[in-house]
């Protein structure tokens, strides 16, 4: 894509956004202006031009030749079409850095599993002695990585539905489709714009490349070989026997004394496996590479054993489908602590999952009143405010063998600044009571 001599606008001043600004920039664009509708957005980098508090008049007055939006702006919504008023076309930042990277690109894309598995691919590639970097939705921006000189060999590049709605040419190598479940009901009116949003990530793919696709989800006709596996379901190319990801009766990998041993980390696994052959790795440059993985943290993350008790920080499960994971991952009985922002998801779909499984429910936060009525008639369920009141519960009840899971199925941000905090707290609070 040529850029110069055009006037280039680019929506928001997020670490992205100012990375494809340099990168517009590198690439002869004449004028660079980075955009934020928050008046108070403030831009460290002198060499940014930034307008903040930005509205139709200076969308107006700057009127661009190509708009470029960060991931966290919705580009069909009035202020950011204000930017095309004079026909320039609009483009996401992932976009632009894949028109200017010229290494191999490893997508990862699903409602959950998403880090795990960009962290994973990555960490295989870099122990295999190749050149990557995890980017994208993870990691540093894309346009960061495309500004690199020289450019990693390989791209992982995380992928959300809110990114691959504005890509247009973007093709990668391979294709990594985790999961697929209700989320993010507060940015899509309907479950299928989100669902279409993601299947973006085969558009331009035909028959050269690979796409990576978890065993019964159900995608329409795709151009890419399709290579299927499940932690859970047979008629995939991988399974998961015991702690052993196997091929027919070869046994691939076992998993057991690794950060990586419960199922939904098998299946992240089995993804990261595909996803290195289909590059041309081999087992044998993959497998060594499992044994020391730690995935990132609050993602069923251990956080002590004491008395027989395992306790469990999964708070980055914002949704139902990864406390879904979470319970069926584990083997001991659970007590479960849950609960957070309302975010308009029903739980009813738990139901069936946690019987025989979950002994005890602690429910906490703005949706703690739903979730007690929910659950109640499957399982005891007590109703607390805070996280630590429910660690507090949880230490009373649980007895030796019991897991205690702490998977609030939905966002923080009615107590926490994010995910992270309230993982921390959690973690604080169970060190309080057991005085690690
Ligand atoms: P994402 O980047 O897609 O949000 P993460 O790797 O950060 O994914 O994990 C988010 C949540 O999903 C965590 O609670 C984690 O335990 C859970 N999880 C991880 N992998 C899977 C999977 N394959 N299927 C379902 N849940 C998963």
């Amino acid at each position: 894509m040529n850029l110069n001599g055009k006037k280039v606008a680019v929506l928001g001043c997020g670490r992205s956004g100012i990375a494809a600004a340099h990168l517009a920039a590198a690439h002869g664009a004449a004028r660079v202006c980075v955009f934020d509708s928050d008046p108070e957005a403030v831009c460290h980098d002198a060499t940014v031009e930034l307008v903040a508090g930005a509205g139709e008049k200076e969308a107006r007055e700057f009127a661009p030749e190509l708009v470029v939006i960060s991931p966290g702006i919705e580009a069909d919504k009035p202020w950011a079409l204000a930017f095309t008023c004079a026909g320039a076309p609009i483009i996401g930042e992932v976009e632009l850095a894949y028109r200017y990277f010229g290494g191999r690109i490893i997508a990862i894309t699903g409602t959950n599993g998403k880090t795990t598995t960009t962290a994973l691919i990555e960490h295989i590639l870099l122990q295999a002695g190749r050149s990557a970097k995890a980017c994208g939705n993870y990691g540093y921006p894309f346009s960061e990585v495309a500004l690199q000189k020289p450019q990693p060999e390989f791209s992982v590049l995380e992928v959300s539905s809110f990114q691959l709605e504005t890509v247009q040419s973007f093709r990668p190598e391979v294709a990594v489709w985790l999961n697929f479940a209700p989320d993010h009901m507060d940015r899509y009116t309907k479950v299928r714009d989100y669902c279409r949003a993601k299947l973006r990530i085969f558009e331009n793919m035909d028959e050269k490349q690979f796409a990576i696709i978890r065993v019964g989800e159900k995608l329409p006709h795709i151009k890419p070989q399709v290579v299927e596996f499940s932690a859970y379901d047979g008629g995939g190319i991988l399974r998961y026997e015991g702690t052993c990801i196997k091929q027919i009766d070869t046994t691939v990998v076992d998993l057991k004394g690794t950060a990586l041993v419960q199922a939904h980390n098998a299946e992240n696994t089995m993804a990261g496996i595909l996803a290195c052959r289909a590059v041309g790795l081999k087992d044998d440059e993959i497998v060594p590479a499992l044994a020391n993985f730690e995935p990132p943290h609050h993602r069923c993350e251990f956080v002590a054993e004491e008395h027989g008790v395992l306790w469990l920080n999964d708070s980055k499960s914002t949704n139902l489908h990864s406390t879904e994971a979470a319970i069926r991952s584990q083997k001991r009985p659970i007590i479960l602590l849950i609960g957070g922002k309302d975010k308009g998801l029903d739980y009813v779909p738990l139901l069936p999952i946690m019987q025989g499984k979950v002994k005890l429910c602690v429910v906490f936060g703005q949706i703690a009143e739903q979730l007690q009525r929910t659950f109640s008639g499957t399982c005891e369920t007590v109703r607390v405010q805070t996280v630590s009141e429910a660690v507090r519960v949880a230490a009373t009840r649980a007895e030796s063998g019991d897991v205690v899971l702490f998977s609030p199925g939905t966002s923080s941000f009615d107590q926490y600044k994010n995910y992270a905090q309230r993982g921390d707290d959690f973690r604080q609070a169970v060190s309080g009571i057991l005085r690690l």
